[in-house]
C-alpha cells in the first residue's frame, strides 16, 4: 500500500495480544476497549480482531461510540461509561448498549424511559464507583443511597444492574490496593441492597498484567490490545504476566523529495536547525496535523530502509525534514515513523519519549488524513 500517510493496522497483532493477555488474566470474561476509533487503530478492525482474539466484550468511552460499532454491524456486548449529561439514554436500550451509570440523575434517567420507546429491552446498566480516581464515577458519600434506588428500579422491573466497576489510578501498589479495598467495600454496600452483579471489574490493561486480586470477573484491556505497554518503555514490574506485546500500528509516510543543504543553511520554521557542513535533506509530507508531535522537533528518528535519520528543524502541519547525509535515500522511498521495534524501527514508546508524552498518545492523535490500512 502505498501513500504519503499510511497507518498499517496488523489485525493479527491485535488479536494476539488480546489472546496473550486474556490468558494471562484468565478471568471469565474480557473487554477490550475500542474508544477513540480503536485507540487510534480503526474501530471496526481494532473491535473485530478483538473479538477474533477472544474478547467477549467491548468498551467505549461514549454513546456515539457505542452506536457506531451498531452501526457497523457489531452486535456483541458493548459497554459506554461517559456520558453527555443531556444523553438520550434511549436509543441505546434499543440497540442493546449496556450504559455505565456514574451519577443519580443517569440512573433517574434510564429508570424513567417509557416503556413504549425500548421496543421491549430492559435498560441494563453498569454502576461505576470512583475508588479514588477523583474523576468519572459515584462518590463513596452515594453508594449506599444509590444502591437502595437501583435495588428498587431493579425489583419494579425498570432496569436490570449487570455490573459493578471502578478505574485504578495506576499510581502505585499502595494506592491500587486502597482502590481495590474499596471497590470491595462498594460491592458489599451493593450487596447488602440486594444487587449482585453477573460482572465485577476493576483492571485496564496495567492491573490485568500485574495485580491479580483486582481481576475479578473481566478485565478491561485498551492499550495492551494495541501491542503497546501501560507501562511504556520502562516494560512491566517484577511479578507481572509475561506476556509479548506486538505493536499494531506502523505508521508510514515517502520521501517527497530530496535536496542538498551547504553550511549554514537553516531548516523549517525559525530555522531551529542549521546545517554544519554539506548534507542532503528528505522531505517528509506528514506532520502535526496528522499527529506527528511537534514537540519532537529536532530529537525525533524515524528508518528508511532500515536505516535511522534524525528528524531536522520544526516539525511543521504537514511535513518535515530528516538529514540523509550522503546515505541512498530516493524520492519515493518508504518512511517509518514508528512501527514493531524488532523490525529496527522507532516505537512510538521513542515518539512518546522524544516528545514528553505516553505511548496512548501518540497512537490516539494520529489524524484524519491518515489512511488506515488493515491487513
Ligand atoms: C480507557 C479505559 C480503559 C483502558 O485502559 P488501558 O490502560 O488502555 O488498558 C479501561 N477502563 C476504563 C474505564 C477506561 O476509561
Amino acid at each position: 500500500m502505498t501513500g504519503i500517510r499510511v497507518a498499517r493496522i496488523d489485525r493479527a497483532a491485535i488479536s494476539a495480544n488480546v489472546a496473550g493477555l486474556a490468558a494471562a488474566a484468565a478471568t471469565a470474561h474480557v473487554m477490550v476497549v475500542v474508544k477513540a476509533d480503536g485507540y487510534g487503530h480503526g474501530v471496526l478492525t481494532a473491535a473485530t480482531a478483538a473479538l477474533e482474539g477472544g474478547a467477549d466484550w467491548l468498551g467505549v468511552a461514549d454513546l456515539e461510540e457505542a452506536h457506531a460499532l451498531r452501526a457497523a454491524g457489531v452486535d456483541a456486548p458493548v459497554l459506554a461509561w461517559l456520558h453527555d449529561p443531556f444523553a438520550d439514554f434511549a436509543p441505546a436500550v434499543e440497540a442493546g448498549i449496556d450504559i455505565g451509570v456514574s451519577t443519580r440523575a443517569q440512573l433517574e434517567a434510564i429508570g424513567a424511559l417509557d416503556a413504549g420507546r425500548r421496543a421491549g429491552r430492559r435498560p441494563v446498566v453498569q454502576i461505576k464507583v470512583d475508588t479514588g480516581l477523583h474523576r468519572n464515577g459515584l462518590p463513596p458519600e452515594e453508594w449506599e443511597p444509590f444502591a437502595e434506588r437501583a435495588a428498587a428500579l431493579q425489583a419494579l422491573g425498570r432496569l436490570e444492574v449487570r455490573g459493578v466497576f471502578s478505574h485504578l489510578a495506576n499510581t502505585d501498589a499502595e494506592s491500587d490496593a486502597a482502590a481495590l479495598r474499596a471497590f470491595e467495600r462498594a460491592l458489599g454496600i451493593m450487596a447488602a441492597a440486594g444487587i449482585e452483579p453477573e460482572l465485577r471489574h476493576l483492571a485496564s490493561t496495567a492491573a490485568a498484567m500485574s495485580r491479580p486480586a483486582t481481576r475479578f470477573d473481566l478485565v478491561r484491556l485498551g492499550i495492551g490490545s494495541y501491542g503497546l505497554s501501560p507501562f511504556g518503555a520502562a516494560g512491566a514490574p517484577d511479578g507481572s504476566a509475561p506476556v509479548r506485546l506486538i505493536p499494531a500500528m506502523t505508521l508510514t509516510s515517502r520521501v517527497a523529495a530530496v535536496r542538498s543543504a551547504a553550511p549554514g543553511a537553516g531548516v523549517s520554521y525559525d530555522h531551529t536547525w542549521r546545517a554544519h557542513e554539506p548534507t542532503r535533506l528528505a522531505l517528509v509530507p506528514i506532520g502535526y496535523a496528522d499527529g506527528v508531535p511537534r514537540a519532537a522537533s529536532n530529537t525525533a528518528e524515524v528508518a528508511i530502509d532500515g536505516r535511522r535519520f534524525p528528524v531536522r528543524g520544526r516539525i511543521a502541519m504537514d511535513q518535515f525534514v530528516v538529514d540523509i547525509g550522503d546515505a541512498r535515500v530516493e524520492v519515493g522511498d518508504e518512511v517509518v515513523l514508528f512501527g514493531n521495534p524488532v523490525d529496527g524501527v522507532p516505537a512510538a514508546d521513542d515518539w512518546a519519549r522524544w516528545s514528553d508524552t505516553i505511548n496512548y498518545e501518540i497512537v490516539t492523535r494520529i489524524g484524519p488524513r491518515v489512511k488506515r490500512v488493515a491487513r
